[in-house]
């Protein structure tokens, strides 16, 4: 390990805030080099952004600080344990782990491991796009996917609500649902958004900024492309403000997938109001989806393959510098971002 550095340059959340001057560019964070039997060290290449990162920074997701941020990365494996056989110095990985926004990672082997390798010892090189890809498809392909399958199984002829929907996990959801043979209709706030969203998919389109100025109006959009009768399912991931919205907009026996809080955490709600349509309410979480490594490799495998085929597209819209986190993190609040955003992390 004489070749690997004692300190990095990664982004660290010292403490909950509401300000993004909680995150810190530190350029002295140790390496963690005190590998166990079965943990290997990857030198980062990209890390994909997400919008969770904020739910930790302001405390709706705990976490224990310091910490640094980031979920899902590609790199190559520079060190590993004396019981590791299976991965080897040199292999290109994508893999899903907390704190990737950095330039190492330490990562530990086990049954469960959420880790896909590119190539063995560098021996068919991995290209840089690639690289890119990989990291930008993992947590939002892998949501967009299973959400689909699993939380609810997206059938032919289904009209199906789908808010942010030109953001990273709507433009694939658009896309997924659509070839399903459903009917998704996109909720975004702008014209630019929605065609983005036409494009990838969205058969109906709704402008709004879900700000509790036109909750009515949305409602009536849905109802009226769906001849009265109301979606089958929504997926929701702004939380608190499109709340009932998405109660109103479900048909009898529909399905509500409440998956994020862009705009706040939905308040406690009674359980009967699930009655009058006899709606099914979940909240799901990517990560349980793909818990067992069985799970993973079947979801990635098929995620992979549908955006190899060219039948799903991954949008990036931007390649920030690792340092430039915080730019990027502030145009995905202010709601400037469509499709994914992506850190390329110094050498
Ligand atoms: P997005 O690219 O979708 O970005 C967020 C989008 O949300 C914005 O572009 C904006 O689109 C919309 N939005 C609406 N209201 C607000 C607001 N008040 N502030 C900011 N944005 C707002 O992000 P991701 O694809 O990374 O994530 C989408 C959502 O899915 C997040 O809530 C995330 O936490 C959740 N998620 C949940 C997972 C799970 O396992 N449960 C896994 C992955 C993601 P517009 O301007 O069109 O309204």
């Amino acid at each position: 390990m004489s070749s690997i550095p004692k300190t990095q340059k990664a982004f660290v959340l010292t403490k909950t805030g509401d300000s993004l001057d909680v995150l810190k560019y530190q350029q002295d964070y140790p390496v963690p080099t005190d590998l166990s039997p079965h943990d290997i060290l990857i030198k980062n290449k990209y890390s994909g952004v997400n919008y969770i990162e904020n739910y930790f920074r302001t405390g709706i997701y705990p976490v224990e600080k310091p910490t640094v941020l980031g979920r899902e990365a590609t790199g190559v494996i520079v060190a590993k344990g004396e019981q590791i056989q299976d991965f080897n110095i040199g292999d290109s990985v994508a893999y899903l782990s907390t704190r990737t926004f950095a330039q190492y990672t330490k990562y530990n082997i086990n049954e469960n491991s959420q880790i896909l390798k590119l190539s063995e010892n560098g021996s068919s090189k991995v290209s840089d796009d690639d690289l890119k890809l990989y990291a930008a498809s993992l947590i939002q392909g892998l949501t967009a996917l299973t959400f689909s399958e699993r939380a609810y199984k997206v059938k032919s002829g289904d009209y199906v609500l789908v808010y942010a929907a030109a953001g990273g996990v709507g433009l694939l959801l658009n896309q997924l649902i659509r070839a399903k043979g459903a009917h998704p209709i996109a909720i975004a706030s702008t014209d630019e958004k929605l065609k983005l969203a036409s494009e990838n998919g969205a058969e109906f389109l709704i402008k709004s900024k879900i700000d509790g100025t036109d909750d009515d109006k949305v409602v009536e959009q849905v109802l009226k492309f769906t001849n009265g009768e109301g979606v089958a399912a929504v997926f929701d991931s702004l939380g608190k403000n499109s709340f009932d919205i998405s109660m109103k907009a479900l048909k009898r026996l529909g399905t509500f997938v409440s998956f994020g809080n862009a705009t706040g955490v939905v308040p406690p709600i009674s359980i009967n109001v699930l009655s009058p349509k006899n709606i099914t309410l979940l909240r799901p979480v990517v990560f349980h989806y793909i818990y067992t490594r069985k799970e993973f490799e079947q979801y990635t495998a098929k995620l992979f393959d549908l955006i190899r085929s060219g039948k799903l597209n991954i949008l990036i819209y931007k390649t920030y510098p690792l340092s430039e986190y915080k730019v990027a993190d502030q145009e995905l609040l202010d709601r400037k971002t469509v499709g994914k955003l992506v850190l390329k992390i110094p050498e």
